[in-house]
């Protein structure tokens, strides 16, 4: 029978609630996190080029703040939702929290579809999110950053709007920026480099020897090819990488720099020199040590989870994997390195971009990657040692050592008895 498919905010909950009960906190706690403290659903217009006019929704959604600011990308999406949003709002928190960066979670997402707007109505559709949410936002409360489909560019319209809106130039109020107007150096390549840390660090614990290792990735986005790229520095060999238009297959290996070229002109990874389409099924299914699923929500569902050869999983995507399939992997012996751990190089970057926009102090690339490494290294240890004293999967040992920090400082700050 078919896998029951769960919105991504229920399987957030159930994470939440497990955690919770494990840690043996009050009920107040979960029924504190187990939604946001605050969503905003806007909807606001946008002239088109043909001078038409279209309404779009949007929301940002701020999870919790017991940490400090939400914190978190906006995604620009046909498909996102409201229930979308919440749930990525949640992983936010908890990814935050289980680097030890001083945020909350948050998320916001416009509906739209990027690939069909112009340059000038995307700005359009930019600002004016901006405008619409621009009062429950702001630097010292919530800090908004890229996510899916969206990018440096948009983040400089945003910062532009929000500064017209204050007027003063708000570098803090968003992270993702060009460099050239207050964004960080190493943000653009941080989710893949955190991602890839965390694979070097696991790889290390089985007895994986990443030189010569073979590997897939699922979404030849930012995160995806990044990834690629550095598995590469690690000596390990690209067998597979798909996208949203197809894949391409090559049991000899790829070079994942020529394959970012091809898709930069094609539009897809699909059809490079040498190479055979494949399916996402067909990848998961491959006989190689580490797959990056670095697409969307849901992708590892019970079907494909048993024919996973792989010894490795590293979710450079937020929420990539169901419930039933992750008990599949764990069941197998997969080690998969969960969202909130791997994914969260982009937010720890991000996090630097700040505190550099705040103090007007701007660090070396060598300065952020090697920060970034050591607290990738230092949270995989964390989760790690939850692993084995716990003997639970990495996502739970994960969300055990996230969900109770934010439990504690919620003690500390008397939201709990
Ligand atoms: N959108 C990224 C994530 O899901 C980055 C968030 C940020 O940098 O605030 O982790």
């Amino acid at each position: 029978m078919a896998e029951k498919t769960l919105n991504p905010f229920e399987i957030c909950q159930q994470q939440i609630k497990r955690a919770c009960d494990q840690l043996g906190v009050e009920p107040a706690a979960y029924d504190m996190l187990k939604q946001p403290e605050r969503v905003i659903e806007v909807s606001f217009p946008v002239e088109m080029d043909d001078g038409s006019v279209k309404v779009f929704t949007g929301w940002r959604s701020q999870h919790s703040t017991a940490l400090g600011p939400a914190k978190g990308g906006l995604r620009f999406h046909p498909d996102t939702n409201f229930d979308e949003v919440r749930a990525l709002s949640m992983w936010m928190t908890f990814k935050c929290s289980v680097v030890g960066i001083p945020y909350g979670g948050g998320k916001g997402a416009v509906k739209c579809n990027p690939k069909e707007l112009s340059q000038k109505e995307l700005e359009r559709v930019a600002r004016g999110f901006i405008r619409a949410v621009g009062d429950f936002i702001g630097p010292l409360k919530d800090i908004p950053a890229p996510d899916v489909y969206t990018n440096a560019q948009i983040m400089a319209w945003m910062y532009d709007e929000y500064s017209i809106m204050k007027g003063f130039n708000n570098p803090g109020l968003i992270t993702g920026k060009p460099v050239e107007i207050g964004g960080s150096l190493g943000r653009n390549t941080a989710t893949a480099r955190g991602c890839t840390f965390v694979v070097r660090e696991a790889a290390k614990k089985i007895g994986l020897d990443l030189k010569g290792a073979t590997y897939a990735v699922n979404g030849f986005g930012n995160a995806g090819s990044f990834s690629a790229f550095y598995m590469k520095e690690f000596g390990a060999k690209l067998v597979a990488c798909n996208d949203s238009k197809g894949g391409a297959y090559n049991p000899e290996g790829m070079d994942p720099v020529a394959v970012n070229e091809w898709k930069k002109e094609h539009g897809t990874v699909k059809g490079f020199p040498g190479s055979r389409d494949i399916t996402t099924a067909e990848l998961y299914a491959l006989p190689v040590d580490v797959i990056i699923p670095a697409a969307l929500e849901n992708t590892i569902t019970s079907d494909i989870a048993p024919n996973v050869k792989a010894k490795i999983i590293a979710e450079a995507a937020n929420g990539p994997t169901t419930p039933e399939a992750d008990e599949i992997l764990n069941k197998r012996g997969v080690m998969v390195l969960p969202d909130i751990l791997a994914s969260a190089g982009g937010v720890t970057v991000s996090y630097f971009e700040w505190v550099q926009n705040l103090q007007n102090f701007y660090w070396t690339a060598e300065e952020v990657n090697q920060r970034l490494e050591k607290i990738m290294v230092s949270a995989f240890e964390d989760v790690y040692a939850m692993h084995l004293d716990k003997k639970v999967s990495m996502r739970e040992a994960a969300f055990l050592v996230a969900v109770k920090r934010v439990v504690d400082a919620m003690r500390l700050r008397g939201w709990l008895s």
